[in-house]
């Protein structure tokens, strides 16, 4: 009887047991059970890390679909090396950190593009030859600040930002018109 219990609990061992090479490929050179925990072993703790990648993807996923779908493939190009900020003088507006208009264009931060000056910038196009990336910053900026002042028009911006951008003079001649005719609207 024992025999027979000792064989019952081999069989079942063995079937939970995985063959890694046999599973379907989920990912070049990654089987399903080397991607999934095997059930028997699935704990938070075990597939935290699962959890995380899941997470970091799907960031990495909104940061590149979403300037894909806007029209703003271009910001998926800037790592970020503030090399830009060189321009300095060179900007007619006086905008100090060009990075941060293109890191708003990508992740559509009306809030922060706004913040930034990219309002007022009249895309001379002189920061773009401080990028390292010959990203054309003058077009990112350009198609943020029609994608910014449709939002604007939809409401989406919050009032207090448009007030604090335009007391700050961060609306440039192109668009001051067009944000005081909502602010006027909204009091
Ligand atoms: S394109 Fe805009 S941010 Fe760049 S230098 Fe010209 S005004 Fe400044
Ligand atoms: S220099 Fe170009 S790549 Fe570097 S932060 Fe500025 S825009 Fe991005």
């Amino acid at each position: 009887m024992a025999d027979q219990d000792k064989d019952q609990k081999d069989k079942t061992e063995k079937k939970r047991q995985r063959d890694d090479s046999a599973q379907p490929v989920v990912l070049p050179g990654i089987h399903r059970y080397q991607f999934f925990s095997n059930l028997k072993d699935r704990a938070l703790t075990k597939n935290l890390n699962r959890l995380m990648m899941f997470g970091i993807i799907t960031t990495l996923g909104v940061d590149i679909i979403k300037p894909l779908f806007r029209g703003l493939t271009q910001t998926i190009y800037c790592y970020e090396c503030r090399a830009c900020y060189a321009t300095q003088d060179n900007c007619p507006v006086g905008i100090p950190f060009q990075a941060e208009l293109v890191v708003a264009s990508r992740v559509s931060d009306y809030r922060r593009f706004i913040n930034n000056g990219g309002l007022k910038c009249v895309r001379c196009g002189n920061c773009t030859s401080f990028c390292v990336q010959y990203i054309e910053l003058q077009e990112v900026f350009g198609q943020m600040q029609t994608i910014t002042m449709d939002a604007i028009r939809k409401g989406k911006v919050p009032k207090g930002v448009l007030v604090r951008a335009m007391e700050e003079g961060l609306v440039g001649r192109d668009f001051i018109a067009d944000v005081a005719d909502v602010l006027g609207k909204r009091t």
